[in-house]
């Protein structure tokens, strides 16, 4: 499927609200292929000059349901300066199996493919994530070990399967509000 800045689903579509399910093994071919596609989105999306030239808005993750398909896939890529792939995965069922009591948050706060509307505020969430999941890439199960960065997009996909977007852990009466054992993430 196409997938760009206009088909993306935004929040204004209460689809992103839907709980997503588990994928069904061994992964059909279907779903491998979106999968894979939204793989290639992200990949693409922070090249300035495809973003531009194909519509696509700078991302590290995507969710299946930012497309309308309540089906617990997402797809991380992470990359440096340099635009080297620090981090890659194309998770199918990932489950978050345990994680720190210690908080941590990114300073500039949280972005999403399917929120245009700004929302400033504090995101705290773990600070370390164990995340249990499918790996389309290695096709093999793996476990991941996140801490900081990747722990909080990890975690920030994975409320996606339960319709939760990033705002809704804003204290929308003091946005910026400083939790004790939580730590800035620049
Ligand atoms: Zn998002």
């Amino acid at each position: 499927m196409l997938i760009n800045n206009d088909t993306i689903i935004k929040d204004d579509d209460e689809r992103i609200r839907e709980k997503s399910e588990d994928v069904s093994f061994p992964v059909s071919k279907e779903d491998k292929e979106l999968l894979m596609e939204m793989m290639e989105y992200v990949d693409k999306s922070t090249n300035e000059e495809i973003a531009e030239k194909e519509n696509l808005r700078a991302a590290v993750g995507i969710s299946a349901i930012q497309l309308g398909i309540p089906k617990k896939m997402t797809a991380i890529i992470i990359k440096d300066d340099e635009g080297n792939k620090v981090y890659e995965y194309a998770l199918v069922n990932p489950k978050i199996v345990s994680q720190s009591i210690e908080k941590a948050y990114l300073e500039s706060g949280e972005g999403c493919l399917s929120v245009e509307d700004e929302h400033q505020g504090y995101v705290y969430r773990s600070a370390r994530v164990k995340v249990k999941a499918y790996d389309l890439l290695k096709e093999d199960y793996i476990e991941i070990k996140a801490e900081d960065y990747l722990a909080i997009v990890l975690q920030h996909e994975l409320d996606h399967f339960k319709g939760i977007l990033f705002y809704d852990r804003i204290d929308s009466n003091n946005p910026f509000h400083k939790e004790d054992n939580a730590h800035p993430i620049e």
